[in-house]
């Protein structure tokens, strides 16, 4: 046997580790919910990642374990599954350990209820939002520009308004757009995925039409001073949102949920397609937290051993982007300062 071939493998192998050395440094989740450990239903599990979406036989039913949305989230057959938190004390000090674990700051969404109790555990890391599904949830203008007031308003996030059918052109969106430009503050808006089979069995007025990215601009053209980032980046109309942001350079894709719960094959080519289009200084990283907390360390460390991202585009992805975007620089990494 001759050593010295062997040996030039061993070092040319540690030479190689070291360059691919994994991503560190801090991280800016854009997308976390402060909610209850009810926020998604009863106790549940999400597979990291969902190795199918499974198909629906409309005859074997829905809702409830069994069926349909049993067999996705009740007792998933994916060979890794996170279970959720059951009390809103677990979900909060949980997610909260999750950031401190991970160097993360983030932009913690929900009722005012929620993100004050939440805020009281962790003034650091939280950059409080205010985020709902609809009109009535959300609190009038005049509440917004006093929390604003207060230092308690970052973000108005996340609006999920497209669970109850009510597209960004919303007539009675308009004194909220207003608002976000005047107060300058960035706005998340979810244009994407729900749970499959949503519209069936959760949230009847789930409408996948309202996930096109095009949705928004007529906003665009009468806010032009919105800073605004797409949850869910629109997926997987990527064309759409491609084009969107190509138009509206003021435009972010946030990609949420996508590193979280779905294929190495669909979510790395889909933030791919961005940063070939020329656009890896807007792409924004989130983990939709929202009952499951251990979900934050899993995708944290599946984009930091991202395949094909380089080490400069993780960073951007991970932090500095969002520090940009956001206008802050929370962990003191000097990248604002010109
Ligand atoms: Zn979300």
């Amino acid at each position: 046997m001759r050593i010295l071939p062997y040996l030039l493998i061993i070092l040319a192998t540690a030479a190689q580790a070291q360059t691919e050395a994994p991503d560190r440094g801090p991280v800016i989740d854009m997308h976390i919910h402060a909610y209850g450990a009810g926020g998604e239903g009863p106790p549940s599990y999400i597979c990291t990642p969902f190795p199918a979406w499974k198909p629906l036989d409309p005859g074997k039913g829905g809702a409830g374990l069994p069926g349909y949305l049993g067999s996705m989230f009740g007792n998933p057959d994916c060979p890794k599954r996170i279970f959720s938190a059951t009390t809103d004390d677990e979900l909060r000090t949980k997610t909260l350990a999750e950031l401190r674990k991970n160097d993360a700051y983030a932009v913690a969404g929900g009722s005012a209820k929620y993100v004050d109790r939440w805020l009281a555990d962790e003034p650091k890391r939280l950059i409080p939002a205010i985020g709902a599904g609809s009109f009535a949830k959300l609190p009038s203008v005049e509440d917004l520009r006093k929390r604003h007031a207060e230092g308690r308003l970052k973000s108005l996030s996340e609006l999920s308004f497209q669970y109850n059918g009510i597209g960004p052109a919303d007539p009675r969106f308009e004194p909220y757009w207003a608002l976000a430009e005047e107060l300058d503050i960035p706005v998340g808006i979810h244009m994407g995925p729900g749970a499959p089979g949503t519209t069936y069995f959760a949230t009847p007025e789930y409408r996948v039409a309202l996930s096109d990215p095009m949705q928004l601009e007529p906003v665009l053209v009468k806010h032009p001073r919105l800073r605004i980032f797409v949850v869910h980046a629109g997926y997987p109309m990527k064309e759409r949102m491609l084009a969107l942001m190509a138009a509206y350079p003021n435009v972010y894709a946030e990609f949420g949920f996508l590193t979280v719960g779905y294929r190495d094959s669909d979510v790395w080519p889909y933030i791919q397609a961005f940063i070939d289009a020329g656009f890896e200084d807007r792409i924004l990283y989130g983990t939709d937290q929202m009952v499951w907390p251990e979900a934050i360390s899993f995708s944290i460390d599946r984009v930091r051993h991202a395949p094909g991202l380089t080490a400069a585009q993780k960073r951007k992805f991970l932090y500095e982007n969002a520090a940009r975007f956001l206008r802050i620089d929370p962990a003191n990494t000097g990248i604002l300062k010109p």
